[in-house]
């Protein structure tokens, strides 16, 4: 049997819970996987030793993995991960990363996997339209969609090995300027609103904010937003040119649905639309719809909200 090989999602330092996600889809390839964690400080790996059902668990440490840098991370992580089907989050950073690794190994591989049968994996296609189920023979990189597979539960307590490596890095990204923005991001939230051009201004987002607050959500955006309004930042648009975005529940304001919009969201678990226009195609994907200005309808779903959660 092929060795399976997670890579543990690293978020600002940390390992992300989608981890325990990737242990499941490992398992379902066939094996218990190992799980691979970049760090600079082997101690983070601890929480994935926590994961239930993984074999071991290295923790790769590097100066090079305190920033992202796909060239760099992909030649450290070259160096220390056995070979096998490796498995990582469909993030924008690891689907980055496993293409990169893959191309330094010249294996297939297969991105977005929302479903795995042994050994054919099902991805999404034509910004969701249709689905493909392509077999994989022997090693591969695949990503997985956050939030399609359960986790694994957090009893185990997996050995942990520390492997210093720095591959053959010829370059590293020493800092990142982040722009100053305490706001959770729309690809690691789990609940999502959004704005479209029918917010009509982009201080209208402060509405948005303040359901986001109460909900512990992140504020997405639609790329008319995005390009109409300088205020609203690119790294907000969900969407086939933006981010693909897979929470539990996604509230889309002001956004007619465009194909491109539904790219990036249709596969969130629930959907929740407000519009003021009963034909807007966001309402034929969405679970709950409301058909209301912005303006009746967010004042009513904030205070019912902030009640609930009082
Ligand atoms: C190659 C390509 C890639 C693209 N990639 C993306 C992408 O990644 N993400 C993306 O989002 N788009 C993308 N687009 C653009 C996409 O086609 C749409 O133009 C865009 O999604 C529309 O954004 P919107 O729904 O906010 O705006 P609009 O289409 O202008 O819709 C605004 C909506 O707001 C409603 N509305 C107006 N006023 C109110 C109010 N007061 N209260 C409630 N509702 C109101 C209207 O009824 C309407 O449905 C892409 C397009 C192309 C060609």
């Amino acid at each position: 049997m092929t060795e399976t090989i997670v890579l543990a999602e690293i978020t600002k330092g940390a390992v992300h819970p989608t981890t325990a996600e990737l242990i499941t889809a490992a398992q379902k390839l066939g094996s218990q996987p190992i799980v691979v964690v970049p760090c600079t400080d082997a101690s983070i790996a601890d929480i994935a030793a926590s994961y239930a059902g993984s074999a071991r668990v290295i923790a790769a440490k590097s100066d090079v993995f305190s920033n992202y840098d796909a060239a760099g991370w992909a030649a450290a992580l070259d160096a220390v991960a056995p070979s096998g089907v490796l498995i990582a989050s469909a993030s924008p950073q690891s689907k980055d990363l496993a293409a990169r690794i893959a191309a330094r190994r010249g294996i297939s591989v297969v991105q977005d996997v929302v479903k795995i049968d042994g050994n054919n994996l099902t991805s999404p296609i034509y910004s969701g339209k249709a689905m493909q189920t392509v077999a994989i023979d022997g090693d591969a990189a695949i990503t997985v969609r956050p939030n399609v597979f359960d986790a694994v539960s957090s009893d185990g307590s997996a050995d942990v090995s520390v492997v210093d490596t720095t591959g053959d890095v010829a370059t590293a990204v020493m800092e990142i300027m982040e722009r100053a923005s305490s706001r959770l991001d729309v690809a690691e939230a789990n609940i999502i609103i959004s704005g479209g051009r029918g917010m009509g201004s982009p201080d209208n987002f402060v509405h948005l904010e303040a359901v986001a607050d109460t909900l512990g959500a992140a504020v997405g955006a639609s790329r008319a937003a995005v390009d109409t309004w300088e205020a609203i930042p690119h790294s907000m648009q969900v969407g086939q040119t933006g981010k693909t975005v897979n929470p539990n529940l996604y509230i889309a304001v002001g956004i007619s649905g465009a194909i491109q919009h539904l790219a990036g969201m249709r596969s969130s678990k629930y959907i929740v639309a407000i519009n003021k226009d009963a034909d807007a195609p966001i309402f034929q994907h969405a679970d709950y719809g409301i058909v209301a200005t912005w303006e009746e309808a967010l004042p009513v779903l904030q205070s019912t909200l902030s009640s609930m959660m009082a």
